[in-house]
């Protein structure tokens, strides 16, 4: 059987001999950007189920079907990790998510805090991030990205037994890190470029589940820090190890 050198993410369920109906946009990319037509394979996921490599059975400009082959790989869900974060400038923000979704975040948080500057986001553009990168990285889940919430009112509901790893750049330098504390479900805080105000610092602080924690002696873009975050969270209690 040919490799699929494409992956593609349906928003269908998959599953052996399951036939798959492309939209528009999917028949455009198969067959006019990469030049696939009937016979090829190309690998198919739709973040609950696995991957399937899938032949062509159909193509058309504007159309197209796909036919499942046995499952290639199971679903493997990430940890699971929150990416709470205050939206920066768009093209930050999308890289943000981006990288979310290769570094294993199970779902994307925005929020806005008393500094954030951008109060709107365009949630369905940021999960087609996310699920573009899903297609790039090779992973078989795509992390939610759900409605910007308030800060304030997301730690009104927020459950006793999901620790928060608090960047707070006010600790820059010290030695605060992250240690294999209990409990499997997290959540990563980054802030905005303003930072967090005094009063978001206080009461992250007086949370007993929240970690506040240093990324080092350099002050960090809200990006950068974003994937510096998840890269020290991944080593140290994720599924890198
Ligand atoms: N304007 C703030 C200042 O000058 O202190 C910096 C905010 S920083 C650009 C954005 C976010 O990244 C912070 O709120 C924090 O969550 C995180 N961050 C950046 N550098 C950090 C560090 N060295 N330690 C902990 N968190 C950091």
């Amino acid at each position: 059987m040919k490799q699929a050198k494409v992956r593609l993410y349906v928003d269908h369920p998959l599953g052996q001999g399951q036939t798959v109906s492309l939209d528009r946009d999917q028949a455009h990319y198969l067959f006019g950007v990469m030049r696939l037509g009937v016979g090829d394979v190309v690998a198919l996921f739709n973040g609950r189920e696995g991957e399937f490599p899938a032949r062509v059975i159909e193509a058309g400009k504007r159309k197209g079907v796909l036919e499942c082959l046995e499952q290639s790989r199971p679903l493997h869900m990430p940890p699971d990790l929150w990416l709470c974060f205050a939206p920066i400038k768009k093209a930050r923000t999308d890289f943000i998510v981006e990288k979310a979704a290769e570094m294993g975040a199970a779902l994307i948080q925005p929020m806005s805090t008393e500094f954030t500057n951008s109060e709107r986001i365009r949630r369905d553009r940021l999960q087609a991030h996310a699920i573009e990168a899903a297609e790039q990285c090779g992973g078989t889940y795509v992390p939610e990205v759900v409605d910007l919430m308030r800060m304030d009112k997301l730690l009104d509901a927020w459950p006793d037994d999901r620790q928060i790893m608090f960047c707070d750049e006010a600790l820059v330098g010290a030695a605060e890190t992250l240690t294999a504390a209990s409990g499997h479900r997290w959540a990563i805080f980054i802030g905005p470029e303003g930072g967090f105000s005094d009063r978001e610092r206080a009461r992250l602080h007086a949370m007993d589940n929240a970690h506040p924690v240093s990324l080092g002696p350099r002050i960090l873009r809200a990006d950068t820090a974003a994937v510096a975050a998840m890269t020290m969270w991944q080593q140290v209690l994720g599924d890198w190890g």
